[in-house]
């Protein structure tokens, strides 16, 4: 027999951002629902988290499962499902889920984060975590004195290529076209002699048995279509996962990033957003910052509801 509940807040999204709000709604005394099948969202990916305050280094998924203790020990309300629908109602929003539940609620604090944009190519998947990487201010302490790639032209990858700079011995820059970046960056890319940039070209296959071995490439480099190396940073850019809010026409940046005012809401009354999915943090993606915008999003609800009297 499929759900239907009521309840003051539901937030869509169980990643840091989300749980954050969660236990920000709970000492609010917020009534709440949290919809999301994967307990600490991208941040479980994370090998090793090391700029986490109070934690000098944890893996992704054990921080993840502190949150969820903590967020969890307030008991709200949680399904661990898919929202597939958003919609308006009288007073408030409908959420209706994969598993064929409904909950409907007068605010929603959406936190689906975002998605890497992926090479789809053969290797990627496999070796994930083990050389392949989406983010360099993650994970590239881990490739001290190593060789390394990224992949990409725009700024977020010449960016990545500057930050491995400090850590890798070697870095070559392979992109499909000519760089997109900021002339700022590209100065300051030229500049680095770590760094070798390989235009015009496509990566088309990451090989390794256990960890990242090398690439493959379309043509040629050096006359040899085949680079030796230790890690490969995916940095084509990432996709906010906005298709629900999208419905109801939350408003969206050029990034396709849902817009927040500094109270975290969105352009429609009562949706607040928080985390990788909001423009909030000027792009810069991480745990801190998606915990600091649902905490964020989560007083917004409380003075949404308190200013309505219905909490
Ligand atoms: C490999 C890797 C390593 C990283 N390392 C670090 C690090 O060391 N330090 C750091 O600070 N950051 C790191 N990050 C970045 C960090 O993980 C993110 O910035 C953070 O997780 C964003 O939190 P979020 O809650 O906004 O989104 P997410 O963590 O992406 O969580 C959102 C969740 O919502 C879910 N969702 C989306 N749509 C729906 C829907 N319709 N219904 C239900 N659920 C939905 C998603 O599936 C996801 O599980 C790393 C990321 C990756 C991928």
């Amino acid at each position: 027999m499929p759900k239907n509940q009521q309840y003051k807040l539901i937030i869509v999204g169980a990643g840091p951002a989300g749980m954050t709000a969660s236990i920000y709604a709970s000492r609010y005394k917020i009534p709440h629902l949290i919809i999301g099948s994967v307990i600490g969202g991208a941040a479980v990916e994370a090998h090793l988290v090391e700029n986490w305050p109070g934690e000098k280094q944890i893996k992704g998924a054990d921080l993840m499962q502190k949150f969820w203790e903590h967020a969890k020990s307030y008991n709200p309300a949680y399904w661990p499902e898919e929202a597939i629908k958003m919609d308006k109602a009288d007073d408030g929003f409908t959420i209706l889920t994969d598993a064929g539940n409904t909950a409907a609620a007068p605010a929603l604090i959406f936190a689906g984060g975002t998605q890497y944009k992926r090479l789809s190519i053969p290797g990627e998947k496999e070796l994930l975590g083990r050389g392949v990487s989406y983010c360099a201010t993650c994970d590239g302490g881990f490739f001290k004195g190593k060789i390394v790639a990224v992949i990409g032209g725009a700024n977020s990858a010449v960016m990545a290529a500057a930050e491995l700079a400090q850590h890798a011995s070697q870095i070559y820059l392979i992109h499909r076209s000519e760089l997109k970046a900021e002339p700022i960056w590209i100065d300051r890319l030229k500049a680095n002699k770590k760094i070798v940039f390989i235009p015009e070209t496509n990566i088309i296959k990451i090989i390794g048995k256990k960890r990242v071995e090398k690439v493959e490439l379309d043509k040629p480099y050096q006359g040899k279509t085949e680079i030796p190396l230790d890690g490969v940073f995916v940095e084509i850019g990432v996709a906010p996962l906005v298709e629900l809010v999208k419905n109801i026409n939350v408003v969206l940046d050029a990034n396709g990033s849902i817009k927040i005012s500094e109270k975290s809401e969105t352009n429609i009354p009562g949706i607040f957003a928080a985390g990788d999915a909001t423009s909030g943090s000027g792009g810069f993606r991480q745990i801190i910052t998606a915990a600091s915008e649902g905490a964020i999003a989560a007083r917004g609800v409380f003075e949404h509801l308190k200013e309505r009297g219905l909490i």
